[in-house]
């Protein structure tokens, strides 16, 4: 059976992607050897480090005075880094969800925290729009996808003081005016590569300006200055990262990945609507394209672990929603194919015919 992977981290991958990575750990190019035993100094790996920074880069369009970091650590040490390196007095976050709750949490060890507004009081079901991000504030950090509620703010924001956002779940899922962000950074493991790397773009001219000592290692600048080359980088999660980019690009780019997302989601979200037994749990205009909750409707409730079952049965993996909103969760990156969500959706309407009240 045809089996579709919907978890919402570490997720799907392109089938071809795992192949060239599978097969570089067994024998890297003509070297005779395998990706994992050589060391990151040789030319041959400089090179996958290159390639990917650069095609990184030319994907999302970056401009000039930025640099594009591989490091290790996840997504949450990010939340301690970016106030170790960034935060002076005061920085100004967006609760949006557990995620973001988590990188408020590690700001505070750091300074000054203004929480501008939280959706935290509706179980984060949407995302809040009326704030005001206080002009004296170091930063201002927002979570673009909220890859546990399906929540996702997919405009670049104009903000009075450096933009920092945690793009851990749909970077690489639409075109993002990087100009506007001062930071972006995120996990691989959704939607870029295998788990064990960390992308971080830095504007420049944003670093430096602390008074702290910052330990090197936690030290943005060391890796700008090392070409994410300070000490041993995840050398097989970014060979993969690379793979997943030069895949991207010949699929048409991340223009060509929007498309693709808001066609799998109007899919999905249409017979979410459409569906009696079934209902959304995010506020329509704050939908998600990549994580897509919804419950079972309240007549219908009880049928939530055999519904479970039966999309099990029928291929569809990791539609479990988190527990902190239950229900379902269709996590939708990239390489799903659309295939994949009309099958979810005819097992939602097979479903339906089994079980729908008189
Ligand atoms: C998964 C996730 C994280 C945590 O990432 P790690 O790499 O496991 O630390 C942080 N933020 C968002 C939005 C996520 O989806």
């Amino acid at each position: 059976m045809k089996k579709y992977n919907f978890g919402a981290g570490p997720s799907i991958l392109p089938q071809e992607v795992m192949k060239a990575t599978a097969d570089a750990c067994v024998e890297f190019g003509d070297m005779g050897l395998s990706l994992m035993e050589i060391s990151h100094r040789t030319k041959e790996f400089q090179a996958v480090m290159d390639e990917a920074q650069a095609l990184f880069k030319e994907l999302l369009d970056i401009p000039e005075g930025y640099s594009v970091l591989f490091v290790g650590g996840g997504a949450s040490l990010e939340f301690c880094m970016v106030p170790y390196n960034l935060l002076e007095k005061k920085a100004a976050y967006l609760n949006t969800g557990v995620w973001a709750k988590k990188a408020l949490k590690e700001a505070k060890l750091f300074g000054e925290v203004v929480e501008v507004a939280s959706s935290a009081d509706a179980n984060y079901t949407f995302i809040p729009k009326d704030y005001e991000i206080p002009a004296d504030a170091d930063y201002f950090h927002i979570t673009t996808n909220n890859t546990i509620y399906g929540t996702e703010l997919r405009q670049d924001l104009d903000s009075p003081v450096p933009l920092v956002a945690d793009m851990s779940s749909d970077i690489f899922s639409r075109p993002v005016d990087v100009s506007k962000y001062g930071l972006i950074y995120g996990g691989a493991q959704k939607n870029l590569s295998m788990a064990g790397v960390t992308f971080v773009i830095v504007k420049d001219e944003l670093l430096g300006h602390v008074s702290r000592t910052i330990p090197t290692m936690l030290d943005y600048r060391t890796h700008v200055d090392k070409g994410s080359m300070f000490n041993t980088p995840p050398v097989v999660p970014i060979y993969c990262a690379l793979q997943n980019l030069k895949w991207i690009k010949a699929q048409g780019g991340v223009k060509e990945m929007e498309r693709r997302a808001h066609e799998r989601a109007d899919l999905l979200y249409a017979e979410i609507d459409r569906n009696p037994l079934f209902k959304g749990t995010a506020a329509k205009e704050d939908r998600s394209l990549m994580n897509i909750c919804f419950v079972m409707a309240d007549e219908y409730k009880e049928l939530e672990a055999d519904f479970l079952k039966f999309a099990q049965s029928k291929g569809m993996q990791g539609v479990k929603g988190h527990r902190s909103v239950g229900g379902f969760r269709a996590s939708c990156y990239n390489a799903m194919p659309l295939e994949g969500v009309q099958a979810l959706v005819d097992c939602m309407k097979e479903f339906e015919d089994l079980h729908k009240k008189a």
